[in-house]
């Protein structure tokens, strides 16, 4: 690696020639020579942007992961909460409640383990092209949002199948 002028010393220099603003406040910050902005006094750097890098698509499959996780993990709990409940007055658990727990305590962990990964494997995600991003978040999207849907109809559906046996 060759050295170059210290990254403070071309920052100088690029803010002597150029109106650059603040990314805090927007301040515009031509002439300044010094590594702090003047108006609100945000520390500043130097970096190498790109602007192939857009969130778009990976914020889209992660929110369609993401949101069901929580709606399935706050109901899990909120099961698993009823049934400590349900325990301690009965003195124990029965294998049909447990079995009530089982399915979003299963859906629970499969999304947090592709959400995991989504996370992990982000950079890859982004250096993909456009259209392969979007068509991906699509598929992130609709499944993980769908999975929920399919989860609400089948619990509401046998609890209606159960509330007609009993
Ligand atoms: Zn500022």
């Amino acid at each position: 690696m060759t050295k170059g002028p210290p990254r403070d010393d071309l920052l100088s220099t690029l803010l002597g020639g150029s109106d650059v603003s603040c990314p805090v406040c927007a301040y515009n910050l031509r002439g300044l020579n010094s590594t702090t902005c003047p108006e609100c006094g945000a520390s500043l750097q130097l970096q190498v942007g790109s602007s192939d890098l857009k969130l778009g698509p990976w914020l889209v499959a992660l929110l369609g992961l993401a949101l069901p996780l929580g709606f399935v993990g706050l109901h899990t709990l909120f099961t698993g909460a009823v049934m400590i409940v349900i325990a301690k007055t009965q003195g124990g658990f029965s294998a049909g409640t447990l079995r009530l727990l089982l399915l979003p305590a299963t859906l629970t962990i499969a999304y947090v383990l592709v959400l995991w990964r989504l996370i992990r494997r982000r950079r890859k995600f982004w250096a993909r092209p456009r259209a392969a991003q979007r068509r991906s978040a699509f598929i992130y999207a609709i499944l993980g949002i769908g999975l929920l849907l399919l989860y609400v109809a089948a619990r509401w559906l046998g609890g209606f199948y159960f509330g007609l046996r009993m």
